[in-house]
């Protein structure tokens, strides 16, 4: 008789771990104990079977159980007769990892829709294997208590279920039944309560706000033109893509081109929206062009939770699903919020009492390349860690102000937050404050450290700087890039290719297209595009007209009405005050950025001249790109002071002649992606030699671009280059390369060699 004392620590609770080592003790005869306690699940076994049973463990976990350690130690065997599950010890489940949220399961699924079942059609029904979790939690350790549930007895069915091992639902905290649990209400603008879910009204063409797992959403019947039309006037969100919850996995066939990775990724717990390839235009596939204008993807996802899949039925096959705020606004989470906030938006609410601890928007991403590449990292993946290669210092990195996220590093795991939007928004920057303290409470962590953008006029840097902590500024490209090695686990100084928007530099300008030598601690500067002007600052990145007019008149040192027949959305006004503000440096800042190269060449194609959303010049030049192109254009490169410049002046020249031949938009773009690529290339094959490196970390939110990533990732590995990217490549990826950043430099400065 053999005995052993079995530990796992991760993801192992409330998610049916315990009923999983029971039943699999029973089917070994193995005896003794399975608890759970401060860091985990710890499992006193003996019997014949030993082996057996530990690789069984381990072979056959429960789905969302996550291990990170396991051990087994020899012990002597206390002589049990049975198996049994004991009551926790330690209280505090506080290295327990906290989990996602989780769409509904297969089991949970048949149950709703099965008449004998006492869920049939309840819109909360979920297990240890499905449900809320993150944004129903208020604090660990996860218990009902300490949950948005906690206010919802459990019934004596539910209580049956919950105390029985066997049983799916055994300690399930979420567990609720038609008779316990929250439930949901449909109102109409004066009150009204009205039976359903809504199905009738949307499939009338009505909108209806509807309260999900992580804050509300705006619904219509995304195949009904008006109510497609109707949303966008009354959100007045004029071109911004809407996101789309298809039926199922059929429908999402029907209109758009599948990869496996892609379908796995749809049908996953986290379920995020999933950005596909249309299999033909909208209007070709009789869908409203409105849910995508000038595009030639949909972002899609499938219904996860037990509501959602209620909603449709043969009538109703896809939903408009967007996220129930203002432009620029947080998601709302709140009911009576959603009915000030949406009058004169929705026609009607779809409602339930389960409140929304952390509001979570839905998660967004693309498959580039063969890797899923978030432009969105939230719902169904916060609060899961990012592990590292070393420990760190507890370290909070604030993040920058677009698309915020923040991080808290805590020995060797990132946890990084939900979506928090642009911090600029005071609803947002509140958000973000109370946020921080929660976030310490769910995983544990006080940091002693403060990491943030080195921008000076940032909401983030500034809550930084006036918090009690020790604090590191941190350059914004360094972050991209350490970001990106900390996610690969590599430790040695590389070769970074930062293709990014905005972010401020050493210098004071505004940097963006980067070539950096460096690794988790320091960095250097080793080459850049050149700098040219912005006129009027930040606000060129909303009028792509405007700014490529100011880089001819910078690079040809030419009038501005020269270029106009190129750029005939300007006015001739528009024209002189931007030539004088060029020419004689008035309110016009200097920029490498890669982004705003991007918007330009979209103007001059006439592709897009206004931007009605973040980055819709450059995703609408990649939509236009003629796949059929393999030409390509030129930079000249030199070498200054800070290195290798990029000089854009024989690009802009090619594109022009290529405009006054009349060549096509669609080929022009592609030249131009080929372009980047390119000179992305030729600049590393000059630096791996005085660097002697030939590994590249690529990052920053131009890496989202899917043709621009995968003609590169393919020069790269033509060449052998080993090449890191990175999962978050945007904005949202910074707080992790901040804290790591803090976290080595303070290391370093206490000689703490860990
Ligand atoms: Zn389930
Ligand atoms: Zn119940
Ligand atoms: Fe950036």
């Amino acid at each position: 008789m053999a005995a052993g004392l079995i530990t796992f620590k991760g993801v192992v609770q409330g998610v049916g771990f315990r009923p999983f080592v029971f039943r699999l003790a029973e089917s070994l005869n193995v005896k003794g104990w399975v608890n759970n306690n401060s860091t985990g699940v710890m499992i006193h076994a003996e019997g014949e079977n030993l082996r057996e049973f530990y690789r069984r463990l381990l072979a056959e976990l429960p789905p969302l159980a996550v291990v990170k350690e396991h051990t087994f130690k020899e012990i002597e065997p206390l002589g049990y007769n049975d198996f049994r599950i004991v009551a926790s010890t330690g209280g505090q489940a506080k290295e327990v990892l906290i989990s996602p949220d989780v769409a509904t399961c297969q089991e949970c699924q048949r149950e709703i829709l099965d008449p004998e079942e006492r869920r049939f059609h309840y819109p909360f029904t979920n297990c240890t294997n499905c449900g809320p979790r993150y944004t129903i939690i208020c604090d660990s350790p996860y218990d009902r208590s300490n949950t948005t549930m906690s206010k919802f007895p459990l019934c004596p069915d539910c209580q049956k279920e919950y105390e029985n091992p066997s049983d799916r639902r055994f300690h399930a905290q979420p567990v609720a039944c038609p008779v316990c649990g929250p439930k949901a209400l449909l109102q109409d603008a004066h009150g009204h309560v009205l039976s359903g879910l809504g199905q009738d009204q949307l499939k009338n063409g009505a909108i209806v706000a509807i309260k999900g797992l992580g804050g509300f959403h705006l619904a219509c019947d995304a195949k009904n033109h008006p109510a497609v039309h109707m949303l966008r006037l009354r959100k007045a969100r004029e071109t911004k893509p809407f996101a789309v919850m298809a039926r199922n996995l059929n429908v999402v066939h029907k209109y758009c081109r599948v990869s496996p990775m892609e379908e796995e990724l749809l049908t996953s717990g986290a379920a995020p929206i999933v950005v596909l390839n249309l299999k033909t235009g909208l209007s070709d596939l009789q869908l409203p062009p409105e849910l995508a204008p000038n595009l030639d993807t949909l972002g899609v996802m499938l219904p996860y939770t037990p509501l959602h899949h209620l909603l449709f039925d043969d009538e109703l096959e896809l939903l408009v699903m967007t996220s129930a705020n203002r432009s620029g606004e947080p998601m709302i989470t709140d009911n009576d919020a959603a009915f000030t906030k949406l009058r004169g938006i929705a026609d009607y609410w779809l409602t339930h009492n389960r409140d929304i601890y952390h509001p979570c928007d839905d998660s967004v991403i693309r498959v580039i390349a063969g890797q899923p590449v978030f432009f969105r990292r939230s719902r169904g993946y916060v609060p899961l860690p990012v592990e590292l290669k070393r420990p760190g210092l507890s370290v909070l990195g604030v993040g920058g102000d677009i698309k915020n996220t923040f991080c808290l590093l805590k020995e060797r795991q990132g946890f990084i937050s939900q979506y928090g939007g642009d911090l600029a928004n005071y609803d947002n920057f509140k958000g973000f404050e109370h946020s921080i303290v929660s976030f310490q409470r769910i995983v544990n962590c006080k940091p002693d450290l403060i990491a943030y953008d080195l921008h000076p006029e940032y909401h983030s840097s500034r809550f930084a700087r006036n918090s009690n902590l020790p604090s590191v500024a941190v350059q914004h490209h360094h972050a991209h890039l350490a970001s990106c090695l900390a996610e690969n686990q590599v430790e040695e100084n590389v070769l970074g290719v930062i293709c990014d928007g905005t972010g401020f530099g050493l210098d004071q300008q505004i940097w963006g297209f980067e070539f950096l030598w460096g690794g988790q601690r320091e960095f250097v500067r080793v080459g850049h595009l050149e700098y040219l002007p912005l006129p009027g600052g930040d606000a060129a990145a909303r009028f792509p007209d405007r700014l490529a007019l100011a880089y001819l008149v910078e690079l040809f040192t030419a009038d501005g009405k020269e270029f106009h027949e190129y750029l005939p959305s300007l006015t001739d006004t528009e024209i002189d005050l931007i030539t004088q503000q060029v020419q004689r440096r008035i309110n016009t800042f200097l920029t490498s950025s890669c982004g705003r190269l991007f918007d330009a060449v979209s103007a001059l194609c006439g592709i897009c001249t206004k931007v009605a959303y973040e980055g819709q010049a450059a995703i609408e030049l990649e939509a236009a790109i003629d796949q059929t192109e393999q030409g390509t254009y030129n930079f000249t490169l030199t070498t200054g002071e800070n290195g290798l410049q990029i000089k854009t002046k024989t690009l802009f020249g090619e594109i022009l002649a290529d405009l006054a031949q009349g060549v096509s938009a669609g080929r022009i773009a592609a030249k131009f992606h080929r372009a980047i690529g390119d000179i992305i290339v030729e600049a590393l094959r000059r630096l791996e030699d005085k660097y002697d490196s030939r590994q590249v970390a690529l990052s920053g939110g131009v890496l989202q671009n899917k043709y621009l990533a995968e003609y590169l990732m393919q020069r790269l590995n033509q060449l052998g280059f080993v090449v890191y990217r990175q999962s978050v490549p945007g904005d949202g990826g910074l707080c992790l390369g901040q804290a790591v950043i803090a976290s080595e430099v303070m290391k370093n400065v206490s000689g703490d060699s860990r």
